[in-house]
């Protein structure tokens, strides 16, 4: 590696360094690897004035969610970027979501607003850049969903192939469809998503074909860009609280990296704490955290939020170092928190799907334990779109949950009817009191 380079690789495990350019996605320690960069050479208001100008462009990377802030995301010739106008999502008032959760001013950050439906296109329109820039002719990931309907449709924008790990039965509909029909090659795996991941890594060693899990450094650069673009929403105003889900804990980990870097540029002065959440049945951070002892995967990871349904998430080192900078918690949540807490985020007029929903349990668990208190600024990050999952929403509406547990608590079931106006006016009775 070059002494002098302004971006290079950095093993978050042993420390060792590796050139920018590198096509490697672990250490040899089998450590994970950061992107390191020489902030000395930036100055935080000249950035946050080139940021304001940016926003609101039109046309070009200056228009993309992710590449207004390519200062701090990847140092690369504009005409390389491969981007679809990733981000721009909304930042909402949470309404009943916030009633619910006893949090005063609670925002909902709606990465479900994103090009594919999910967060994962932030990370992935990095990812992809980078992919392209190492000449690679395909792509491969291991996935719950998002991250496969992301990268499949990356792919076929550059019209290379895209190579797709699925656990076997119980991906959420929408994604599988997502993949399908943007043309992903899609390897049902006869396995769970931990089993998919390890394969994964193995097939892209062996056969050259590039790795676009979150393992990927360039994924987490990208996904950084939410938390600047909620800091650029609140005119760079940092609220008290950031939550967010837990699966394989990328997006946490770029969440605490990229407001580091803020903080380290002068640009925010207060450092915000982070809340990761985490389900019940797949949650080896909170139980690392919770209980202080080593990483230790689960072996049988189960949740309805499939999205987070990971048992052996590869960025557990990145995670616990930003949520020791933060001062952060992690918490843990029920099936019937989860899908109680989505049934209020759509019930806002929000909507998302359920592994997103965590952020809003996991506030309403927090400030029932008095970690987090009422009246503190909080931003919660919706992941997913709420069409990624219908089964989910309809299961749970039509109170069909219960074998697996979850009561349909606040559903709101379909009533049929006789095409009759008397039967019609039964079933409207008091509607307008
Ligand atoms: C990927 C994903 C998550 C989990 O994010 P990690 O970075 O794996 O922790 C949560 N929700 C949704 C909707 C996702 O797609
Ligand atoms: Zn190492």
């Amino acid at each position: 590696m070059t002494a002098k380079a302004d971006s290079w690789l950095r093993c978050v495990h042993c420390g060792a360094d590796y050139d920018i350019s590198d096509s490697r996605y672990l250490c040899t320690c089998g450590g994970t690897l950061d992107v390191k960069r020489n902030l000395s050479k930036l100055d935080g208001k000249e950035l946050v004035a080139t940021w304001e100008r940016r926003w609101g462009a039109k046309n070009g990377v200056d228009a993309s969610g992710v590449w207004r802030y390519r200062e701090l995301i990847l140092d690369i010739a504009e005409d390389k970027i491969v981007t679809k106008r990733e981000g721009n999502t909304r930042l909402y008032h949470a309404g009943l979501a916030a009633e619910y959760a006893g949090a005063k001013h609670l925002l909902l950050k709606h990465e479900g607003e994103n090009p594919t439906g999910s967060f994962k296109d932030r990370g992935m329109t990095c990812g992809m850049t980078a992919a392209m820039l190492r000449g690679a002719s395909s792509v491969a990931c291991a996935s719950t969903g998002n991250t496969s309907a992301s990268m499949a449709a990356y792919a076929a924008t550059v019209g290379i192939p895209a190579v797709i790990f699925i656990p076997s039965g119980k991906i959420a509909y929408g994604k599988l469809a997502q993949a399908l029909a943007y043309g992903g090659v899609t390897l049902q795996i006869d396995g769970n998503f931990d089993d998919a991941m390890a394969l994964v890594q193995d097939v892209c060693a062996k056969m050259g074909v590039y790795l676009l899990n979150s393992v990927n450094p360039f994924r987490i650069e990208g996904q950084k860009a939410i938390g600047f673009e909620i800091l650029q929403q609140l005119d760079w105003e940092v609220p008290d609280w950031f939550v967010i889900p837990g699966g394989n804990l990328g997006n946490n980990s770029a969440l605490s990296k990229g407001l580091k870097e803020l903080y380290e540029l002068g640009i925010i002065d207060k450092i915000p704490r982070i809340a990761v959440i985490q389900a019940d049945g797949a949650n080896p951070l909170y139980k690392m955290w919770r209980n202080k002892t080593s990483y230790e995967p689960v072996p049988n990871p189960e949740t309805i939020a499939t999205a987070i349904k990971i048992g052996n998430p590869v960025s557990w080192e990145k995670s616990l170092r930003g949520i020791e900078w933060s001062d952060g918690v992690v918490e843990q949540v029920s099936e019937q928190e989860i899908m109680d807490a989505k049934a209020m985020v759509d019930r806002a007029g929000i909507g998302a799907e359920p592994a997103s929903c965590c952020s809003v349990a996991g506030v309403r668990k927090l400030v029932e334990a008095g970690v987090i208190n009422p009246d503190a600024t909080i931003v919660g990050i919706l992941t997913g779109n709420i069409l990624k999952d219908p089964d989910a929403v309809v299961g749970y509406h039509k109170d069909t949950l219960r074998d697996i547990g979850i009561e349909g608590r606040f559903a709101n079931s379909p009533v049929s009817i006789k095409p009759t106006l008397e039967e019609v006016e039964k079933a409207l009775e008091g509607i307008n009191s």
